[in-house]
Order: C-alpha cells, then structure tokens, then sequence
C-alpha cells in the first residue's frame, strides 16, 4: 500500500490502494456517509475520505474531529461531489492523536491573524499559514537557485561577531561574564580578558562587512543568514530576529548593483508564481475577501497575484534621493501638513514618505540613489560633488547608496557601491567614530589588491511579506521574535 503526501495523491490515477495520513480539518456526516476532509501540511489542498453510514464504529467516529492526527487506508475513487477528482473510499481509520474538540484552539473558520499570533505554534496548521510557509520555503528555493545560476558563491559569516557593520547600536550582546555583575577593570570599565573571546562581542546586524572579504577573494558571494536587531519599534516591518539576503560582488559599480537587485527580486517573485499557484491563489482570495471588509477608496485595484505580475514585468523607477525629496515637498500630504516626518533634505525618508512614493507617485517599485552621507554607514562610496536639485541649490556630500522601495512596505533592499579608497575610508571612520584599528582586517581590502565593488542586503521577510501580500511581518516567520514575545 502505498503512501503518498496529498499533493501527489490528488494527481494520482483512480483505483489504487491508498493511504492518507495527515490532520482532519472538517467531517461532515448526511444520511448515507460520512465526509471528512484531511490535509497533511504538503499542499493548501484537502483530500476528502468517504465512509458509508454505519460503517465506522461510534467510538472511532466521536474521535475523528477537526484537529485530529488520523492515517486512512481505502481505494482512490473519481470523485463526483468534492470539487477534486479524485477522493478516497474508507477502508480503515487509525486515530494516531486525537484533539479534543472543547480544547482545541483552531476550528474550521477564519481566526483573527492577532489570534494566530497567540497561537504561534499551532498556526502552521491553518490554511493560511501553510500556504505562507510554503511560499517562504519557495523564495528561499529561489534565492539559492538564482545566485547559484549567475555564478555567485554561498558565504557563510559570522553569526557571533565583534562588528557592528551598522553602527545603529541595535545589538545584541553575547557574553560568558556575569551580565549583572561583570569583572571591572580599575577605570570602571567592562574587563574582557575574561570573557569568552576577550573582547566584547554581539550577534550580527548584516554580514555585509565579512561578505566584502568574500566578494574581493571569490568575485561574486551571497550570504542568506540570520540577523539579529534589537530594534526598540514595534511596526509592522521589524524584526528582533529577521533573515538576510546579501550578495556582494567586485567589479560592480552602483548601476550594476541596482541591475541585479532588479533582476533578482523580479526572478525570484517570477519563480514564486510558476511555483506556488495554489497557494497564491488561495492567498489571493483570502485578500479579496479582506478588501471587502474596507471602505470602497481604500480597497486595492490589483489583486495579490496581478501586484506580483505587474511587478515582474515592469521596470522599476530609478531617481536619486535629492529627486525624491523634491517630489515629496511638493506632494499634496507635504503642503497639507500629513506627514508625520516633515520632508528637508538630509532626513532619513521615513516609510510613510518610501510609500507615497511607490503607491501614490510612481505606483511601482522605485529605487533611489545617493542619498546624503550623513544618514548612511561609514562603508558607502562617496560621491564626488554634493547634490544639487533641478532649482541649482546645492546640498550636503552624498554616498552611491541606493534603496528599493516597495508598495506596502516601504524599504525592501538597502545597499550601495563601497568605498575602495582606503585613504577616504579611513577618514570617514575617524569622522563617525569608529576606530580604524578595530577594522585592521576590513581596512586590509583597501590596503592590498582594493577593487570596486558593491553589495545590498534584502530582508528575507519583507519580500515574503510582498509575495504573500501580508500586511504583518510576524505573519510570515515560523517564531516571530518581537520585544516582550519569545515563546519559544
Ligand atoms: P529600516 O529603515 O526599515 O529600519 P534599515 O535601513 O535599518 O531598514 P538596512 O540596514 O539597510 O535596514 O538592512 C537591509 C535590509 O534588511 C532592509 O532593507 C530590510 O529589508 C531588512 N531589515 C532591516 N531591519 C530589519 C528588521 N528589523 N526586521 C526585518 N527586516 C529588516
Ligand atoms: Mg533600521
Ligand atoms: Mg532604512
Ligand atoms: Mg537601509
């Protein structure tokens, strides 16, 4: 007898012995049968399994409720009634774990996504978390597929690490001292000679810096790992605890890198499309059904997968940050006072400026370049004159940064040129505050054989948040690790 996961059991011919195994989602009892849908976590689809009035024992039946963990032997029949072709005939049912129907928490209806959230680890067990875990899955499929294709190598850096790339002071600190009453030296001081690796350490906000080392050995490297930001913001984009995408290649200037970041994000959406459809769709219907909750103005005119299409096939807009700003100060929310962030040039664009320009400006995804040096990490190559706008004023330095913009969302990719002379590297560290010497190995790349090069990172999250058209990035990680939630 063969088992066989639904996904391939609802391609299979009729007339086989089958056996099912998986978790009941419904069971529908008429006068001449018993009607229970199984799915097993391998497709969004169910497989419905049929028994004859009478023909399972009472006991056995009280036990078969939504939730319940049952293998069912029977033949695979066409299937006239169950929207599927093919459904199976009841041989046999085993229990292996029942799921008590007072207790048990997911019953067959929509729950809430907050209620979800408080039942992070059963909520696999949804149709829509399933889908969103098999997307992510795909993605990350992709992610491999399409770097390994283009000749980039897999680098794996550091997850304990004595860098901090950003310099945004969101770290985590990891230490074998007493963190409540660390040794001192005679200054007060923290005493590392006795900690672990000597030296005070912290998980990594971004490979970035170790991926420079890659890209200026092997030419092309991607690093795909966990990233760790004690970020202090509860929205709906953060992550304590995220995954990060971060190709770094030599031999690519800015241009370059905005052509692959491009090329990238559009092949792995294109690969979530021809590999996801089920679940796509049924993502899709469950936005739709979403949007009718809201007011007519606010409902989206595309739908998840024409968002997705549109995406794949249209170019992104390119302009430079001082552009952006112009477009933002002259926008409508700009002269009636709806920010929340005024828009001068030299702020950090916050998200609700990001999506104005994506939603409501350009209405697809943007890039902007070179933004001013001040708001971006010491690593960014400096361009040569300051920023002037389309009125002649002139502005502030700025650095060969670019960041993709995307609807919904906001900042999906950051990343820039880097800076290859050493000389100007170097300076800059000085100006921001961060000792040259703590980065002799970074520095070495400039000293010996620099090269131009450039890199971005993407975070993993946010493009599953765009494919999936959730609105939440708790909602599309297995454990979200948010400030005060860890369950786990
Ligand atoms: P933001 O402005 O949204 O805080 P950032 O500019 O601090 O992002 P970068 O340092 O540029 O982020 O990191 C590169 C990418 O990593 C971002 O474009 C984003 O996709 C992702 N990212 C950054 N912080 C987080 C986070 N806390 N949770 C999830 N993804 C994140
Ligand atoms: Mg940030
Ligand atoms: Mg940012
Ligand atoms: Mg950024």
């Amino acid at each position: 007898m063969s088992y066989l996961p639904i996904q391939q059991l609802l391609q299979a011919t009729p007339g086989t012995d089958v056996t099912v195994k998986g978790w009941v989602r419904t069971k529908r009892e008429s006068k001449n049968a018993v009607f229970i849908a199984i799915n097993d976590g391998s497709t969004i689809n169910t497989i419905q399994a049929v028994a004859e009035a009478g023909q399972l024992p009472d006991d056995l039946l009280r036990q078969i409720t939504t939730g319940a963990c049952v293998a069912i032997t029977g033949q695979l029949v066409e299937s006239i009634g169950s929207g599927q072709n093919v459904e199976v005939k009841i041989n046999d049912v085993t229990v292996y774990g029942p799921a008590d129907p007072d207790k048990y928490p997911l019953q067959p209806k929509r729950h809430s996504l907050e209620f979800l959230r408080e039942i992070a680890h059963l909520r696999p067990r949804t149709n829509t978390f399933s889908a969103i875990l098999r997307v992510r899955h795909a993605l990350a499929f992709a992610v491999h597929k399409y770097f390994n294709d283009n000749g980039f190598y897999y680098l794996n850096t550091p997850i304990i690490t004595a860098s901090d790339a950003e310099g945004a002071g969101e770290m985590f600190r990891v230490t074998t001292l007493d963190p409540l009453n660390p040794p001192r030296t005679d200054d007060g001081k923290v005493d590392y000679s006795e900690d672990f690796f000597g030296r005070e350490t912290n998980l990594t906000v971004s490979g970035q810096l170790e991926g420079e080392l890659g890209a200026l050995a092997l030419g092309k490297i991607y690093t795909f790992g966990p990233t760790f930001r004690a970020e202090n913001s509860n929205t709906t984009r953060h992550l304590a605890e995220f995954w990060m995408i971060e190709p770094e290649m030599a031999f690519h200037e800015l241009e370059d890198n905005m052509n692959l970041a491009e090329d990238f994000v559009r092949s792995v959406i294109r690969y979530a499309l021809d590999h996801c459809a089920d679940d796509l769709a049924f993502l899709d219907n469950r936005l739709k059904e979403e949007e009718k909750t809201k007011k007519k103005e606010e409902q989206s005119e595309l739908s998840l997968i024409e968002k997705l299409r549109f995406v794949v096939d249209n170019q992104f807009e390119r302009l430079t940050y001082t552009e952006a700003v112009d477009i933002l100060i002259n926008s409508k929310p700009a002269k009636k006072g709806q920010f929340q962030y005024e828009v001068t040039w030299g702020i950090d664009l916050q998200s609700e400026h990001e999506r104005y320009l994506v939603e409501r400006h350009f209405k697809k995804p943007v890039i902007l370049t070179n933004y001013p040096r001040a708001i971006k990490a010491f690593y960014m190559k400096q361009d040569n004159a300051p920023a002037t706008n389309s009125r002649g004023e002139v502005f502030g330095p700025t650095v060969r940064a670019m960041d993709v913009l995307f609807p919904g969302i906001g900042e999906i990719i950051g990343g820039s040129q880097r800076e290859d002379d050493f000389d100007k590297l170097v300076a800059r560290m000085n100006e921001v505050g961060i000792e040259p010497e703590a980065l002799w190995w970074y520095l070495d790349t400039r000293r010996f054989g620099s090269a131009p090069h450039a890199g971005f990172g993407l975070g993993f999250e946010r493009l599953v948040q765009f494919v999936t058209g959730m609105g939440n990035i708790r909602d599309v990680i297995p454990f979200p690790r948010a400030p005060k939630s860890a369950e786990f």
